[in-house]
């Protein structure tokens, strides 16, 4: 049965004749469809039996060398992976479509099909067909599925981002009767390296949950999913599974939980509510159906506090571009900024990190610690990254292992990781005092036992194989019997090359070959011109006949025969060998699974450490003080990512200072946080300037240094940040009701201890609706929330709130105006704007010279009449005068025309391609008849 490759004969193949094309690439023509009398074969009554057991996957069908799909899966997935449908047979009077995908290229179709939200069961022979055979000829071979693919349960290198983890969330809802009040519980496993997290929070936090966490795939009850006020929610995610309730049982959770630890209660879990159990049974439930029973290597679930982490909404989340831009790419992303690491799983965690900045200042501490010790350390650093640097994904290759769908090179990967953790152990063990958390990660490093890294390396040959069934990755030396059976596998090769040199004698054909492929196994090739020879006598006593094609013929010889059988016996043995030595491996790694996923996530720490230690160094980040103060000192602050962009091209970043502290205050005490009202003109900075200090905040309690001259900042709990409207149209996001419901959860959610950021709010709608909302927030923000704020707006009516707010501070982004264009200097200082620029900017975009010169004499008359009418801020309502100026009569004179919609044209708030149809309509003004 083992297709043993005959590398005696080292001539290459002539490309193979295409007899029975399906034959030789080893698709086996399915005996599965019924003739037109509606009979159905064995083979169609075990597939139907299967596909109705798995109704809402595609099924992989194995027969021979491919997984073939029928029905409507065929259809489906010729569409989905661009691959040819065919028919085969029909069923029920109906030609039955049917599409395959060779099982070696599996991994890339199913990777397709899983982007585009499928599930597939993968079904599998289960015995050889000779077996089968043996029951009879009829007999159908056994096939069962052995996996469910999911988004959420996957575990292949080639199906995974390697710096991102894959979670699978349960979510489950204890319901009140008010349905504002309902709690829900989540669970979360990456069965890709056993991490296992719950936690709990209400209706308001779900989504901010769910987008910190980003899972893969969501798990939820049937009822939940139908749940109509969640209904949207789902919607927007691209995973959401939807469950029958057993898995969601609350009454069998704890019991399920344990079976899977195989512990008797689920008591050492701490004390987790019904409804954490319940959330946390479900994805062991799911894990264990997905995964037919295998079970990965999971860490007892961890409660994440309430509380700990800061809470970011998704609009903040995006917004800030933390993990990826606007537009999707990681690229120009806060993440790709900082990420130094050197290990996918390094890079794993520190997005886990930058997604949860911390709110315990004891803990962000021990993180800065570390940090600092590496920055000071630079030789440290170096060798801790050398050696990083060679341990390949620990955790994953243990994840496969666990599950049994390994290759040698993870046995070899998990060699390489508990080598390279021994020597960064034994590193980090002459330190004389290192840092709390280096200390606890060269302690889990000694955790393994060295004997099983040892064994590894002596078992493990140099070059390996992807796959174990290819054989050939246990080292020569290291098992006697295996030696042996290779031995006697190479030398009846040897005797083939022998038997091919004396046919070519006897026979006097000397381009007489023995071959072989997995139909025919090894035979006798000659060409057509031959072929007669050997059919004639004496020779056809030798060679029996077994194939003709176009230019060749072969046959088969007794001795041949034997000795096939000798080789392939040989060779099963001795990848039957190594198939238990593989066994073996496995089983030590997997006996010491625990202690290797401590060290893998130890590897984990270290990197990230080590890696925002060279980030600091490299980029002048200094260590910032985060205590329990109401504090937001920031001197000398840098937008981490747009800093890095400006010195791509050489120009610098220009520092700013940023103090939200509560002014009566060094430093900043419990009196409620200021609030910086930023105006400027466009392109001067503002929103630049608004975002480095929130992601200052969000570097800090995550554990990172900052890019500061120094930084000091009381614990932020919340974080929110919101764009007007019109900055975000171009991608068509965002409304201004949008806007306005963002803005309201901020008023309505921010704490004292919250940071926020408000861009341009209120630029979505009319100037005077937009400024009076504009001035609301504002005074909501500073009566009622008094949490720390930034707020950039291009209405400089608004800082004259500072007369009645004493906590409102006026800071304005400099330009300078040099021969009538406007210099942008970048730098914060105190103040308002005097105005806004918004012609010198139009000019910078290229406006005519003629309409920028109109421009300025129609803005010279309007700032006339604006002052004979004086504004009375002080006293609400605001704004009858401006109203009643709108009422000015214009003149039937085209100019006139130009000139009122000059007027009411606000540059501010224009995209270059609005700017230019304005333009166009001007002109078309100018044009058009009285
Ligand atoms: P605004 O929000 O005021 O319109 P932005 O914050 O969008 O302005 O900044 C416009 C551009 O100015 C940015 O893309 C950036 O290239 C540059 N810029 C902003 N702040 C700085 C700074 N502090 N130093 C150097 N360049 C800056
Ligand atoms: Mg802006």
């Amino acid at each position: 049965m083992v297709a043993a490759k005959p590398a005696g004969m080292s001539e290459p193949e002539p490309p193979e004749p295409p007899e029975s094309a399906a034959e030789d690439s080893g698709r086996v023509m399915p005996a599965i469809t019924a003739g037109d009398d509606g009979r159905v074969t064995p083979a169609m009554a075990q597939y139907i039996e299967i596909k109705a057991a798995n109704p809402d996957c595609l099924l992989f069908y194995r027969m021979g060398d491919f997984y073939e799909m029928f029905f409507e899966d065929a259809e489906v997935a010729s569409r989905a992976l661009g691959i040819t449908l065919t028919k085969r047979g029909k069923y029920l009077g109906r030609d039955v479509p049917l599409c395959g995908v060779p099982v070696i290229r599996a991994e890339e179709y199913l990777h397709k099909l899983i982007a585009l939200g499928h599930r597939v069961a993968v079904c599998e022979q289960l015995e050889d067909p000779a077996e089968a055979k043996k029951r009879g000829s009829k007999s159908v071979v056994r096939r069962d599925v052995v996996r469910l693919v999911t988004p959420g349960t996957l575990t292949e290198d080639t199906l995974l981002d390697a710096t991102r983890n894959n979670y699978l969330m349960a979510v489950a809802r204890a319901k009140a009767s008010d349905k504002d009040d309902s709690r829900f519980a989540l669970a979360w496993i990456d069965i890709s390296t056993g991490e296992f997290r719950i936690a709990e929070c209400d209706r308001a936090g779900l989504s901010a949950e769910i987008a910190r966490i980003e899972p893969g795939e969501i798990i939820v009850s049937d009822a939940l999913y139908a749940d109509g006020d969640l209904v949207q929610l789902w919607r927007a995610l691209p995973a959401v599974t939807p469950l029958a309730r057993d898995a969601f049982d609350g009454a069998t959770a704890e019991r399920r939980l344990s079976d899977f630890f195989a512990i008797a209660t689920a008591d050492s879990f701490g004390t987790l509510t019904r409804l954490e159990l319940t959330a946390a049974a479900a994805c062991v439930t799911y894990v264990e159906r997905t995964q037919l029973g295998k079970r990965p290597p999971l860490s007892p679930p961890q409660r994440e506090g309430n509380g700990t982490s800061m809470a970011i909404d998704q609009a903040t989340r995006a917004n800030l571009e933390l993990m990826r831009t606007l537009g999707g790419e990681r690229r120009g992303s806060l993440i790709a900024a900082i990420d130094r690491t050197v290990t996918s799983a390094g890079s794993r965690l520190l997005a886990q990190r930058l997604a949860a900045p911390l709110t315990e200042v004891e803990t962000i501490t021990r993180r800065h610690d570390a940090v600092a010790a590496l920055v000071a350390d630079a030789t440290l650093r170096a060798e801790l990254r050398d050696m990083l640097n060679a341990a390949p994904d620990l955790a994953r290759a243990l994840a496969r292992i666990a599950v049994g769908r390994a290759g040698p090179r993870d046995l070899a990967g998990v060699r390489d990781g508990l080598i390279a953790a021994g020597g960064i152990a034994q590193r980090l063990a002459v330190l004389r005092k290192a840092p709390a958390e280096m200390a606890d990660a060269a302690s889990a490093c000694r955790k393994p036992d060295p004997s099983l890294s040892a064994e590894l390396a002596h078992a493990l040959a140099d070059d390996l194989p992807v796959m174990k069934r290819d054989g050939g990755f246990v080292r020569a030396g290291y098992d006697k019997s295996l030696d042996e059976a290779r031995a006697l596998r190479d030398e009846s090769r040897r005797v083939i090359a022998a038997l091919q040199a004396r046919y070519a004698d006897e026979t006097g054909i000397r381009t007489l070959k023995i071959r072989h492929n997995n139909v025919l196994g090894y035979f006798v090739e000659v060409t057509a011109q031959h072929g007669d020879r050997l059919m004639a006598a004496p020779l056809n006593a030798t060679f029996i006949h077994r194939q003709t094609l176009a230019g060749q013929v072969r046959f088969t010889s007794t001795e041949l025969g034997e000795l096939e059988s000798k080789i392939a016996s040989a060779a099963e043995r001795a990848l039957g060998l190594e198939l238990d030595i593989f066994e073996r491996l496995a089983g030590a790694v997997i006996a010491q699974g625990g202690e290797i996923k401590q060290t893998a996530e130890a590897l984990a720490v270290l990197d990230v450490a080590a890696g925002l230690a060279t980030l600091a160094a490299e980029r002048d980040f200094v260590r910032p003080t985060v205590d329990a103060s109401m504090a937001f000192v920031i001197e000398g602050g840098r937008h981490p990512v747009v800093e890095q962009a400006l010195a791509r091209d050489g120009t610098p970043f220009v520092a700013n200072d940023c103090d939200l502290s509560a002014p009566d205050s060094k430093d900043g005490d419990a009196n409620g946080g200021r609030i910086w009202l930023l105006t400027g003109p466009n392109m001067a900075g503002k929103s630049t300037f608004l975002r480095q200090n929130a992601l200052i905040a969000v570097l800090a309690q995550a554990g990172s240094f900052v890019p500061a001259r120094r930084a000091h900042i009381g614990v932020v709990d919340r974080l929110f940040s919101r764009v007007g409207a019109a900055d975000d149209l171009a991608r068509g996001r965002s409304t201004f009701m949008v806007e306005m419901v963002e803005t309201a959860a901020i008023l309505n959610q921010a704490g004292e201890r919250a940071l926020v950021i408000l861009d341009e709010i209120g630029r979505g709608t009319a100037t005077f609706d937009g400024l009076s909302i504009a001035w609301a927030t504002i005074e909501h923000l500073h009566a009622a929330n008094r949490c720390r704020a930034l707020f950039a707006t291009h209405y400089h009516e608004l800082t004259a709130l500072s007369a009645r707010l004493p906590r409102l501070h006026n800071a304005t982004v400099r330009v300078k105006e040099w021969h009538g264009e406007v210099v942008f200097l970048h730098e914060v200082v105190p103040g308002a704007a005097d105005r806004s620029y918004g012609i010198q900017v139009a000019k910078l975009a290229g406006l005519p010279a003629s309409v920028i010169e109109r421009a300025q004499e129609v803005l010279a008359k309007l700032e006339a009449e604006d002052r004979a009418t004086p504004k009375g801020f002080d006293d609400l309502p605001l704004f009858a005068a401006p109203v009643a100026r709108k009422a000015t009569p214009a003149a039937d004179d085209p100019l006139e025309k130009v000139v009122s919609a000059l007027a009411a044209l606000n540059p501010d708030e224009m995209s270059p391609r609005e700017a230019m149809e304005a333009l166009y309509a001007l002109k078309g003004k100018l044009s058009a008849p009285k």
